[in-house]
């Protein structure tokens, strides 16, 4: 059956699961800590049910998401690891947390006043997110002792962990150390209180590349997991780490032109000589940005090919003058390696002007996941 739908739209992402099982072990062992997989929208569109099974059969200490939704949707598919909303819950789904042990973030102190009005037998268990410096969600320094104090005089309100987020762990190191610093002066705060959680995180996936103090006991990953680098303009990811992504399609037309034909909609390219245009069956909607008209290239039997004329929503043609002899059926890759060339995710990103993670989470549900 797969193969028939492949053949029908020849288009799809290869998510490589081994690969991701190694990289989430090469994150554990760098850091000697637990690591909370970030597999939220969708493990970045990549497909959480798949992702996250394959890294609890690899020792996925827990999970994080960013909703209840996307929460229950893995207790669903059987992931039995802790899992941690990082955003918004509203109060009236505080019951079903508890009842199918999601943790949910404390980001704000007014959140307390809704907490007491949580009434169950069942505990509820919380991690308190501490603002250093991101200022997207968290509460401020200042606020951390009335929010202990409260938390501690409440029943069934287990604090399990403690976190907070970096602003520029990619390119600030001035700045993260600023943060770990505030960070760590909250954690010796609550050790003399006798409030510390068990719990205590910061690092996400630059944090785990660039910044040793901020491992604590537990890191969160979610873009290094796929071997891909969450700033390529400043981190280069040393090669312990695997690249399991790959974006590709297939030639299904080939056409010879001459001298001075338009292609595409707006009649934008103009061959400068006999061309051989071939259209593949991959554009705008699938996440090709249009901005990668007659500017972008993708790599046929591993040679470079130019993106010829406008990205279409479905399509887009591409040069292949030259080439060896070329024919429907013919891979075409966006992302990956093929004969001795590779087109990575950070490069396709950057000719995009956008970064990996937008790529990603935009990737169509049309194109097919394949797993590996
Ligand atoms: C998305 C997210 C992460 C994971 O970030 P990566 O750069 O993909 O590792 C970690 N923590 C929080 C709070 C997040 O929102």
């Amino acid at each position: 059956m797969e193969n028939e739908i492949e053949m029908n739209r020849p288009t799809w992402v290869e998510v490589d699961l081994g690969k991701i099982k190694n990289n989430f072990l090469k994150i554990k062992e760098k850091t000697s800590s637990n690591v909370i997989c970030v597999v939220k929208a969708d493990a970045y569109g990549l497909g959480a049910a798949r992702i996250a099974k394959a890294l609890e059969d690899a020792g996925a200490h827990a999970f994080a998401v960013a909703s209840m939704e996307e929460a229950l949707f893995l207790r669903e598919v059987r992931i039995s690891k802790p899992i941690l909303v990082l955003g918004y819950v509203d109060t009236r789904n505080l019951h079903l947390a508890s009842l199918n042990e999601i943790r949910i973030t404390l980001f704000d102190k007014d959140f307390i006043k809704r907490l007491k009005e949580y009434e169950s037998e069942l505990p509820l268990r919380i991690h308190v997110k501490v603002d250093t410096g991101m200022h997207r969600l968290g509460i401020s320094i200042s606020e951390t002792p009335y929010v202990f104090d409260e938390l501690s005089k409440m029943k069934n309100i287990y604090v399990e962990g403690i976190y907070t987020h970096f602003a520029s762990a990619d390119s600030d190191i001035e700045f993260t150390n600023l943060q770990i610093k505030r960070f760590n002066d909250v954690l010796d705060y609550l050790k003399q209180k006798q409030a510390l959680p068990p719990i205590i995180h910061a690092a996400n996936s630059a944090a785990i590349l660039n910044f040793r103090s901020a491992y604590y006991n537990t890191v969160r990953s979610g873009i290094l997991l796929y071997g891909i680098s969450p700033n390529p303009q400043k981190i280069t990811i040393i090669n312990d780490f695997q690249e399991a992504i790959s974006i590709k399609t297939r030639i299904v037309k080939v056409t010879e032109y001459e001298k001075g034909e338009k292609i595409s909609y707006g009649r934008t390219y103009i061959t400068e000589k006999k061309s051989l245009i071939a259209t593949v069956p991959i554009g705008y909607a699938d996440c090709i940005p249009r901005n990668l008209s007659n500017r972008g290239y993708v790599l046929v039997k591993g040679l470079k090919a130019p993106i010829v004329g406008t990205v279409t929503m479905d399509m887009m043609m591409i040069d292949v003058t030259g080439f060896p002899y070329i024919h429907p059926g013919n891979e075409v890759i966006i992302v990956g390696t093929q004969g001795e060339n590779k087109i990575t995710m950070e490069e396709f990103a950057t000719l995009s002007n956008t970064i990996p993670y937008e790529i990603l989470t935009r990737l169509n549900k049309r194109i097919m996941r394949v797993y590996k």
